[in-house]
């Protein structure tokens, strides 16, 4: 019963409220000890086709193998979620923003490098992949920072695909009042 009410049944990853409670946990201690924690809105590339083609019980292998290797592809202490149907939630906590984006093709490739089995055969399969680093974005609610972990998975969507992109604040997310780090800028 208690694994129920934390768990998504199929996967058995976290489910959507746990996954989130945990990022909002994370944040608050990162921002204590002045680290920081990445967000990956993860989503599988064209999955309505898969279904279509490969039927739905296909789809559901093919979550259960994503969620074997997001696991696989994270340290025993990040956390991943199922998000909703295709979407997935991946926290690096402690994740020095130098590596964020390294970890995030990491997982991006561990989706893509082979085909996935399914009860109607292997099927290849991508993932877009949103990234955003904490530290950049202030002391923002944990809702607030989901929504816009969005804007850089429809741009990864937008750019063809199976890519990451990472989120840009608008403005300056320093925050003299936080215990914001000075932004880390990755290139690109
Ligand atoms: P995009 O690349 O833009 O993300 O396209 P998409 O086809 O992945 O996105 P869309 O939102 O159109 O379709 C998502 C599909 O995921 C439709 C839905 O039937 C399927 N889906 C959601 N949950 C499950 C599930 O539990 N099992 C299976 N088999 N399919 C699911
Ligand atoms: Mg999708
Ligand atoms: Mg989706």
């Amino acid at each position: 019963m208690r694994f129920q009410a934390t768990h998504d049944i199929l996967t058995t990853l976290w489910n959507r409220g746990v996954i989130v409670n945990l990022l909002g946990r994370e944040l608050a201690r990162s921002r204590r000890e002045r680290v920081s924690t990445s967000i990956l809105m993860c989503d599988l590339d064209h999955f309505k086709s898969v279904n279509d083609n490969y039927g739905h019980l296909a789809g559901d292998d093919i979550l259960k193998e994503t969620a074997k290797r997001l696991l696989a592809s994270v340290r025993s202490y990040d956390f991943v979620g199922r998000y909703g149907g295709e979407e997935f939630l991946v926290v690096l906590n402690n994740c020095n923003p130098a590596y964020a984006f390294a970890r995030a093709e990491e997982i991006r490739k561990g989706i893509a490098q082979r085909p996935m089995p399914s009860s109607s055969g292997p099927v290849s399969i991508t993932m877009s992949l949103g990234l955003l680093l904490s530290q950049e974005w202030g002391c923002r609610p944990v809702e607030d920072l989901l929504q816009e972990a969005d804007a850089p998975l429809y741009a990864a969507k937008a750019a063809g695909r199976n890519c990451v992109k990472v989120a840009s604040p608008k403005v300056s997310s320093f925050d003299s009042n936080s215990q914001a780090l000075e932004p880390v800028r990755l290139g690109r």
